[in-house]
């Protein structure tokens, strides 16, 4: 087919997180080519992992969804929210209905350690936890037993660091925020007061960025401590800060100068820990978390030149009644796309679905954003990657690599939504819902309350309070 026959060229973008929105953003700014994007997404609400994942204290962050709103309101982009893929709307759906499909689905689940007790009551991944505070419909009804005054954190990424904060802060600073109103009162209650981070390598090779861990020695009532001890580097280490990037450096630095602070009479103790990794979660008679058993470990050089971690055979237990595991996100298959099972992403090439067994382009598909390279990067990296994506999408279009729908029309396609999700949410229900929810927190001064359920949602834009 002809580029200049696909007028307009119609694309579906699956998910509306960042890579989504950069990715529609891309498009629409495409001169000279009359584009439209219709984008899916199975909550009613946009904007990914900037509701549902930047923690409800990091605000500035989520003031991204500004340039995602102007991006939503230029002509030719539509919002399905409440439209789940592969049950409301497949594959086949969109290949009848668009030109090109990128799918931009992110991470959906977390990945699990494999050591004995972590299916124990009280072990939880983090991205539960996250998903919880954040408010997400899904996630609503877990409960955390906050009644724990010992809490144990598997992992020193941004995430890790994230659960730290929400567990060690006070009421009040969580109240300035917008975190979930359950997970406010649950957390108004919680007796936790020593909560320990685990990095199994050394500080540096942690994960965390600077400003985030920074921001652990800056809260209201709980002190940051690391040891000493934890804090040296082996020789190996040291030799490779030499010509590490800032972050790494910067990061040493500021465990050194967290290893200088001393419990100050703050009522909570974060701790974090280098160069241990469990072996095993503890339970009581009863099946609950009761502690963790963890080894001591060394590092050395593997034949690729990275420094990783082995055990030294010298063990310790830490007392925990809570316990989460924040070893990173896991994406997950999407229903008949191709999927790579050894690194959790749909396999492509600068952003073409490949087929797995012929490696060749799969016409009309594409990936953007976590789907397409794994969890890592903070939002801002999506932009790049979902140029990337577009750039190889407008190529494909001019070389008329693109699908032949049957009912390529947007009447079409609201037609179907309609039959198989009467409940879908357009954006402007979201634009509904965004100011009621502002309207909901001014009144207590805070950033806005959140609606966590779907049906509460519903029930506000279709029949609004006077
Ligand atoms: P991450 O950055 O990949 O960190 C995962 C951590 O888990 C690492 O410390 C890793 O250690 C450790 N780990 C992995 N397997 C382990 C095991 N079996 N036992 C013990 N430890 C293990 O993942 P993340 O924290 O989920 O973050 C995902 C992405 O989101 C990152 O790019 C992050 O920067 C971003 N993010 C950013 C913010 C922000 O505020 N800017 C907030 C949240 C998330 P090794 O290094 O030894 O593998």
């Amino acid at each position: 087919m002809l580029a200049i026959e696909v007028q307009p060229l119609r694309v579906a973008i699956i998910g509306a997180g960042p890579a989504a929105f950069y990715a529609a953003d891309a498009l629409l700014k495409q001169a000279n080519r009359a584009i439209e994007v219709d984008m899916f997404d199975r909550l009613p609400t946009p904007f990914g992992l900037v509701r549902g994942g930047v923690a409800p204290d990091h605000q500035k962050i989520k003031n991204v969804c500004r340039v995602f709103h102007k991006t939503a309101m230029q002509q030719g982009f539509r919002f399905y929210g409440n439209v789940e893929f592969g049950t409301d709307v497949t594959r086949d759906d969109l290949r009848r209905h668009y030109h090109m499909i990128v799918y931009a689905t992110g991470a959906q689940t977390d990945r699990s350690m494999g050591i004995p007790g972590e299916d124990l009551a009280g072990s939880h991944s983090a991205t539960e936890f996250v998903a919880w505070y954040n408010g997400h419909p899904d996630f609503r009804h877990l409960t955390f037993d906050l009644s724990a005054e010992q809490v144990a954190i598997i992992g020193v990424g941004n995430v890790a660091v994230d659960v730290a904060r929400i567990l060690c802060r006070t009421p009040e600073e969580l109240a300035q925020t917008d975190i979930a109103d359950y997970a406010l009162d649950a957390l108004r209650r919680s007796r936790v007061r020593e909560v320990y981070m685990l990095g199994r390598r050394g500080p540096a090779q942690a994960a965390f960025t600077p400003p985030e861990v920074k921001e652990l020695g800056e809260m209201e009532d709980a002190d940051c401590l690391v040891t000493q001890e934890d804090v040296e580097l082996d020789p190996e280490s040291a030799a490779d800060l030499e010509s590490a990037d800032r972050n790494t450096v910067r990061n040493v630095e500021i465990m050194q100068e967290f290893s200088k602070n001393r419990p100050s009479g703050k009522s909570r103790q974060l701790h974090i820990r280098f160069l241990v990794s469990p072996v095993e979660i503890l339970g009581d008679s009863e099946g609950r978390v009761m502690g963790l058993r963890v080894v001591r470990n060394e590092l050395y050089r593997d034949k690729r030149g990275r420094l990783r971690p082995r055990p030294t055979g010298q063990h310790e237990e830490l007392p925990a009644q809570l316990v989460f595991r924040s070893v990173g996100y896991e994406g997950v298959p999407l229903p008949d796309v191709p999927f790579d099972e050894n690194w959790s992403v749909i396999l492509n090439e600068s952003g073409r679905v490949l087929d797995p067994k012929t490696r060749h382009h799969v016409t009309g598909e594409y990936v953007a954003g976590w789907i397409k390279r794994g969890p890592t990067g903070v939002i801002g990296t999506n932009k790049a990657d979902a140029v990337e994506t577009v750039e190889a999408m407008m190529q494909d279009l001019q070389a008329g690599l693109v699908l032949e729908p049957a009912e390529p029309s947007a009447q079409a396609i609201e037609r179907l939504i309609r039959e198989r999700q009467p409940r879908f949410f357009t954006y402007e229900d979201w634009c509904r819902l965004d100011q009621m929810e502002i309207q909901r927190g001014e009144a207590l001064g805070r950033p806005r309350v959140k609606f966590t359920s779907i049906d509460e949602m519903w029930a506000a834009v279709r029949h609004p309070p006077d």
